[in-house]
């Protein structure tokens, strides 16, 4: 599960690392009322409005502006919300803004002493371990200095038989190059990041920039957290950061009957139960010269409800041009999936393209009487091959 900008400030906040402060707001009154309040409170006379949505690249798309003002915070903020953010990751559409947070400036006192850093803290799956990237060379474009200058990017591997070693934060403050204060500043701010990572569970802690001011603090400008789905049950304090505005609808719907759903960009809707043979369908469509426009894992426990469902959902992708039925019965009973489909078809009323169907396990033939006396226009299959050959004459 990914969360905003501010949710996860808030979570390092939790574990005493440095954070530009800030409020988030709906509405531009707030936004100038947060302005007031930092104003009161630090003296801040330069505010940063930041629109919040699931996306990097927001200083580029033009959803990070500076105000100088609490009234331009909140003319400034009345633009961004509502707006259609397209930034290099959101794709084409973009995202509409919900949110903003309002922080407070802290690129004070010139540009001089201040230095933009880069650091993450991920899985490396070659590695078979977590591993903390940086570099010297953090803010907009660290894209860019990944692919140009690849020197430029430092990786300290995490022992993981304990932890982030101190010896460790001691050589990343080092090789960024900072002395005295923001050194200890440093060293303290990657064993808060790191406490933050571990407590919850998170898969990626992203913080670009990570900026020195020219005080020599350290502080997270930014930041993007993504949790581990596999974990939150152990979180019930996340539950609350989800935001469905910023998830796929189908995906959420599909969630909620426990189907295992992820939209693709294909013609051919895919219903499956186990993900190996889900992934093996795929490729058949493919093969079939179709592609697929989903993945769908109805799961080993499919009823004739989480099948209605599933078909529900594949038919709300208006690109869906046949549908390929491909279910082995092993505790599943094809029978059952077989009424599943009656139902739905039923339910659903006019399902006008073809559905292929390929049954195969315990109960088959039961399953396939209950298809031939329904009278219902399903093309069944019953070899792999076969499917695949009748997905192809069906998209022809
Ligand atoms: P991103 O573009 O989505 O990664 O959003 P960031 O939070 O990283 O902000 C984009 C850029 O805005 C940063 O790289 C900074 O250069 C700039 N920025 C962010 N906060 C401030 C601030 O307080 N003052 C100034 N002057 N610039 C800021
Ligand atoms: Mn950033």
């Amino acid at each position: 599960m990914n969360i905003h900008e501010y949710q996860g400030k808030s979570i390092l906040q939790a574990h005493g690392v440095p954070v530009q402060e800030g409020f988030v707001a709906e509405t531009a009154g707030q936004a100038k009322m947060i302005a007031e309040e930092l104003q009161k409170k630090y003296g801040t006379e330069v505010f940063v409005i930041k629109a919040q949505i699931h996306a990097g690249g927001r200083g580029k798309g033009g959803g990070v502006k500076i105000a100088r003002s609490p009234d331009e915070a909140a003319e400034v903020a009345s633009r961004i919300l509502g707006m259609t953010l397209v930034t290099p990751q959101t794709g084409p559409a973009g995202k509409v803004v919900h949110k903003v947070l309002v922080a407070r400036d802290v690129y004070y006192k010139g540009e001089s002493d201040i230095r933009e850093f880069y650091m993450s803290i991920l899985l490396d799956r070659k590695k078979s371990a977590y591993v903390v990237v940086y570099s010297t060379e953090g803010g907009m474009d660290i894209e860019e200095v990944a692919a140009s200058k690849p020197d430029a990017i430092f990786t300290e591997v995490v022992d993981s038989s304990c932890c982030l070693h101190e010896f460790q934060m001691r050589t990343i403050a080092s090789n960024l190059g900072l002395h005295g204060k923001a050194y200890r500043e440093m060293t303290d701010f990657i064993r808060g990041l790191w406490e933050s990572f571990v407590s919850s569970d998170a898969s990626l802690i992203e913080i670009n920039p990570l900026l020195k001011t020219s005080d020599d603090k350290v502080l997270a400008v930014d930041c993007k957290v993504s949790l581990d789905d596999n974990a939150l049950y152990r979180h019930p304090e996340f539950e609350a950061m989800r935001d469905l505005n910023e998830e796929d609808p189908t995906e959420v719907e599909a969630g909620a009957s426990n189907l295992n759903y992820v939209k693709l960009d294909g013609d051919v809707g895919c219903m499956v139960n186990g993900a190996g043979l889900a992934m093996a369908t795929m490729d058949l469509i493919q093969l079939s010269g179709g592609r697929p426009a989903n993945f769908l894992d109805v799961g080993g426990g499919a009823n004739a409800k989480t099948v209605e469902a599933g078909f529900r959902i594949i038919l709300k992708d208006p690109n869906v041009r046949a549908i390929l039925i491909n279910i082995f019965g092993g505790i599943v009973r094809c029978d059952r999936v077989a009424e599943g489909i009656i139902e739905a078809y039923k339910s659903i009323g006019n399902i006008n393209v073809p559905v292929i169907v390929r049954l195969q396990g315990t109960n088959a033939i039961e399953a396939k009487e209950l298809i031939d006396r329904s009278g219902l226009k399903v093309i069944a299959a019953s070899t792999f091959s076969d499917a695949a050959g009748k997905v192809r004459a069906a998209l022809n």
